[in-house]
């Protein structure tokens, strides 16, 4: 299907995961974290998102921490290598508005792609913060 083919067709949430480029939804997973207030607590984190594909994020709910990580299951067509038995999370998620709408990090309050962007905050937040 070429480019100028997908544009004509109307996305519905029933087509849509077939559009989806890399599965978003199966390639990353999230943990909820305590609010970080000490420096103590940041200097956890500091460690938590130095390990790859660790971010970290704020959003309504609270904090938590992200991993890039794409699930197993997943197939190189895309789709669930085990469907009839996936996990209650997946069989609940609806794609009705989902991450190939717009990627989760839009609406986040704050959003920490590495180490550094981290550490400029900590850096921020804490006037003495040393190092
Ligand atoms: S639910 Fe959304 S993010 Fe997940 S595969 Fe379908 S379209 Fe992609
Ligand atoms: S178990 Fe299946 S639906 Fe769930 S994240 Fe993995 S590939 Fe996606």
């Amino acid at each position: 299907m070429n480019k100028d083919s997908i544009a004509d067709i109307e996305i519905t949430a029933e087509n849509k995961c077939g559009f989806c480029t890399g599965s978003k939804c199966c390639s990353y997973f999230t943990q909820h974290v305590d609010t970080p207030r000490s420096k103590y607590d940041f200097e956890h984190l500091l460690w938590q998102i130095s390990h790859a594909n660790t971010q970290v994020y704020q959003d309504t709910d609270g904090w938590y921490l992200m991993f890039r990580s794409v699930c197993t299951h997943l197939q190189d067509d895309g789709r669930c290598g085990i469907y009839a038995t996936r996990p209650e999370i997946c069989r609940v998620y609806d794609n009705d508005y989902c991450e190939y709408d717009e990627p989760p990090e839009k609406n986040f309050k704050r959003f920490f792609a590495d180490y550094d962007a981290l550490h400029a905050y900590c850096k921020k937040r804490f006037k003495k913060w040393s190092r």
